[in-house]
């Protein structure tokens, strides 16, 4: 790692510690230029991969908006709160852990599409009908949205 101060290009580890929550290291480090001393913090990336649509677009993943085709999908259906929320972290554990940096939305829609089986037949159904032909998660909100009626 450079220096900060200098940009000098060897700088030594003196010091290395974990934070007493053990959410990251610390090191010390001593430039071999300039004698100064700066610290650096490493901790592990947990972020989520992009999502490349269809278009080859890609966004951010949002929770919220796969927590949205959930409750559009089992609108009205007796699945609770708690059933969806764990549903989500099953989700996210896989986009986390097979530790790519991006997942096509086909593939985030299958595994909507594998968690409402499991919930809910009609609500796995509404969703696979209308999300199979659009291979999109935001699609399908989008029809769901222009063809819900009120109450
Ligand atoms: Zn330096």
């Amino acid at each position: 790692m450079k220096c900060p101060f200098c940009s000098h290009p060897d700088t030594q580890v003196v010091e290395t510690r974990e934070a007493e929550d053990g959410g990251f290291i610390r090191r010390r480090r001593r430039c071999g230029g300039c004698d100064k001393r700066f610290t650096t913090y490493e901790r592990p990336e947990v972020s989520f991969p992009s999502i490349v649509k269809k278009d080859g677009r890609r966004i951010d993943y949002e929770r919220a908006k796969l927590s949205g085709s959930f409750q559009l999908a089992l609108r009205k259906r007796p699945v609770s709160t708690e059933q969806v929320d764990a549903a989500i972290e099953r989700i996210e554990d896989k986009l986390r852990t097979q530790g790519e940096r991006e997942v096509l939305s086909s593939r985030l829609g299958e595994m909507v599409m594998n968690e409402l089986k499991k919930l809910d037949k009609v609500g796995y159904i509404r969703f696979a009908s209308v999300y199979r032909s659009f291979e999109d998660v935001d699609d399908f909100k989008n029809v769901m949205d222009e063809v819900r009626t009120p109450g």
